[in-house]
This record gives structure tokens, C-alpha cells and sequence, in this order.
């Protein structure tokens, strides 16, 4: 289908990329939240919470579990940034509170309420620190195998994310094709 989705979460993310002009791994997610004017406040939370977003006199602030591995609170500072962007009328009536991102493989169309704006959150998480086109260029030229443990390693080093992550990108991408 070539139907265009303007509101896509992942073109979303893509949106906001070239707006900021990044272009190279990792995605630089503190920063983005700096450019979007939002607070980061680090603290630790029980180990089930990952973050949360609020908006308190116009100003975005998001709290992230300093407890947690740096690349699942990337994950997190990216998803709370996707909140910020698509769902900003939610999150200026109350807290918005994240707690493990367990709705990450289940698609969008079967989703509904509260379920739905977070897997369009965790898509544009997806697409803002694994972006399609760097992930493409990384593999050009190259065999890639799914099974092919140390090149998926320096990858998700190089990204910064999470192993199931970095799989779950890969994965979608290919039968995409
Ligand atoms: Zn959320």
C-alpha cells in the first residue's frame, strides 16, 4: 500500500530527526529532549516504573529510573519524548506514568485506549533511536544474517539499545521488504 500516514509514529519520529538535523548513531535522545524544552529528572523508582511525563506550568518534565540500564532508560526518554510530540493533550491533564513497555510487539490495530498511544509511543521510540535509514546503511553491502551474533552486538552497541530491541527493528524491517 502507498498510501502516505502523516501521522504515522514512525514518520513522526523521522519528522523530528531532520528537524534537528541528526544523522549518525546514537541518537543523541537527552539532547532532543533539551531541544524540545522538556526536563529530564533521573531517580530511582521501583524497578516495574521506567518513567513517567507531565507537563507543569508549560514546561514538559520527564522522569526516568535511574536504576534501570542506561540503554532501557534511552528507551524510555525516547518514548516519553513520543508522548510529548503525539500526545500532548493527554499528558497536560495528568501524569503519565510508564510502567514496563510490555505492549512493544503487539501491533497498533488491536489496540485500543490507553493501549493505543502506547505502542504509537514505543513505534516512534523505535524509529527515533534505531531510524530505518541508519540501520540501512549499516547493513548495506554487508550479508546479513539474523543469527549473526557479533555484527548484531556492534550494532546495538553502536545504537545503544537493548539486543531484543535492535532484533524486534530488524525483524520488522525485513519483512517489510
Ligand atoms: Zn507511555
Amino acid at each position: 500500500m502507498a498510501t502516505e500516514r502523516n501521522n504515522d509514529p514512525a514518520n513522526a519520529a523521522q519528522k523530528l530527526l531532520k528537524e534537528l538535523n541528526i544523522r549518525s548513531a546514537p541518537v543523541p535522545v537527552e539532547k532532543i529532549a533539551k531541544a524540545l524544552e522538556a526536563q529530564i529528572r533521573f531517580s530511582p523508582l521501583d524497578d516495574e516504573l521506567s518513567g513517567m511525563i507531565y507537563i507543569k506550568d508549560g514546561t514538559a518534565i520527564i522522569g526516568v529510573n535511574s536504576l534501570h540500564h542506561s540503554n532501557r532508560q534511552r528507551f524510555t526518554i525516547a518514548h516519553e519524548i513520543a508522548h510529548l510530540r503525539l500526545h500532548s493533550d493527554l499528558i497536560s491533564q495528568e501524569v503519565h506514568v510508564d510502567k514496563k513497555f510490555s505492549v512493544l510487539f503487539r501491533d497498533a490495530t488491536s489496540s485500543i485506549g490507553t493501549e493505543k498511544i502506547e505502542v504509537e509511543a514505543n513505534k516512534f521510540a523505535a524509529e527515533l533511536l534505531i531510524p530505518q535509514a541508519l540501520l540501512e546503511k549499516e547493513l548495506e553491502g554487508k550479508t546479513f544474517d539474523i543469527d549473526d551474533d557479533s555484527l548484531l552486538e556492534k550494532l546495538a552497541k553502536k545504537f545503544q539499545v537493548s539486543r531484543q530491541m535492535l532484533d524486534h527493528r530488524i525483524r520488522n524491517m525485513i519483512r517489510q521488504q
